[in-house]
């Protein structure tokens, strides 16, 4: 198994890996659609080959048009999912919301623009500057690595050049069709970025359904955007909450904390998470806000002693922040887990030291 951190680098800048080793990992996912009210489905995609996660796809279908929060990393899962979407219904996606700026949300923007000419692509205005710096470039990569990675895999070595295991190139000689099938779609992608931005808030009417689309404060990143039905009291966290395991690879600890607070706020009963199984109630919620808040506080505590973290280094600090009294309450006595854990706290004392730093 790699390092949860490895995994979320391929997350965000698509350095292919092997597919073995995300299936050996406990971030496999297959597809499942959720039905959370009438015409309101939670879908949450399988893993694509080259191992990176899907982020989870909200469809929201009203009177007029469907609004869809998410288009997800491989623009093949969007479109099928778009053509689940016109199996739902025969109105148009009016709306597609990338909640932030990270590839595994908004890879598929550009399906959904093709199969709906006059779709309006939604992002808070930090997520679309972030979008536009970063997009073209990873879209521009991935091809080569891809082309890389697979180049090795034939001559039996890893990317980074070891020689493969005969078990190893048992399993790769499985998953060689599919690499070569993504790496043509990387081919083909072409960055679209959000054509509607806003700052704060934005509520639409769909035809009989309210959608409120709102940046509570910054947390996984500087331009979170969240979705709240105050009919249906369901909320779609974007990966602010990623379940059962948070993202920490960046973001800003103590105004996530404050941002999950005003999260919690909001009347909600179902809650669907950036990623992995929806969320019936808020305890989750107030679990990662206690976790991110603890880490500050604590943080916080060792910084009062030593004085600004500017003159300390990341040493300095991590032995001072203890978060083993939240492992067993996300994580149960799941090896893997377990050790997804360990690795998300060690990103988020990180994170959390280099906000401290720039404050
Ligand atoms: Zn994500």
């Amino acid at each position: 198994m790699i390092p949860a951190h490895d995994r979320a680098l391929r997350r965000l800048f698509l350095l292919p890996i092997l597919v073995w080793m995300a299936a050996a990992s406990s971030s496999f996912a297959e597809r499942q659609v959720t039905k959370l009210a009438e015409g309101v489905y939670a879908i949450q995609h399988k893993s694509s080959n080259d191992g990176n996660v899907n982020g989870n796809t909200t469809v929201i279908i009203g009177d007029r048009e469907v609004f869809v929060v998410d288009s997800c990393y491989l623009p093949s899962l969007a479109r099928e999912d778009i053509a689940q979407i016109r199996q739902w219904t025969n109105k148009p996606v009016g709306y597609l919301l990338n909640t932030h700026f990270h590839n595994d949300h908004n890879n598929g923007n550009r399906a959904y623009l093709d199969a709906f000419p006059s779709l309006a692509i939604i992002a808070q205005e930090e997520t679309k500057k972030d979008m536009d710096l970063i997009q073209p470039g990873n879209i521009q990569r991935a091809p080569k690595q891809m082309a890389e990675t697979i180049a090795a895999l034939k001559e039996g070595k890893t990317p980074g050049g070891r020689t493969l295991t005969e078990d190893e190139k048992k399993q790769v000689s499985e998953m060689l069709p599919g690499l070569e099938q993504e790496e043509a779609e990387f081919k083909t992608m072409v960055y679209q970025p959000p054509t509607l931005t806003f700052v704060d808030k934005l509520d639409i009417d769909i035809g009989n359904r309210e959608v409120q689309v709102k940046h509570l404060g910054r947390g996984n990143t500087p331009g979170d955007a969240i979705v709240y039905l105050p009919k249906e009291k369901i909320l779609i966290a974007g990966d602010l909450l990623v379940n059962p395991i948070p993202y920490t690879f960046d973001g800003y600890p103590a105004e996530w904390a404050q941002t999950l607070q005003n999260m919690a706020q909001l009347d909600a009963t179902t809650i669907v998470p950036g990623h992995g199984p929806v969320l019936h109630d808020k305890a989750y919620l107030y679990l990662v806000h206690d976790l991110m808040k603890s880490t500050v506080n604590q943080l916080r505590a060792r910084i009062s002693q030593i004085g600004h973290p500017g003159f300390h280094s990341l040493d300095d600090v991590k032995g001072s922040v203890d978060l083993t009294s939240f492992r067993t309450k996300f994580a149960g006595d799941d090896k893997d887990l377990q050790a997804e854990f360990d690795d998300m706290t060690a990103h988020l004392v990180k994170i959390a030291f280099s906000e401290a730093a720039q404050r």
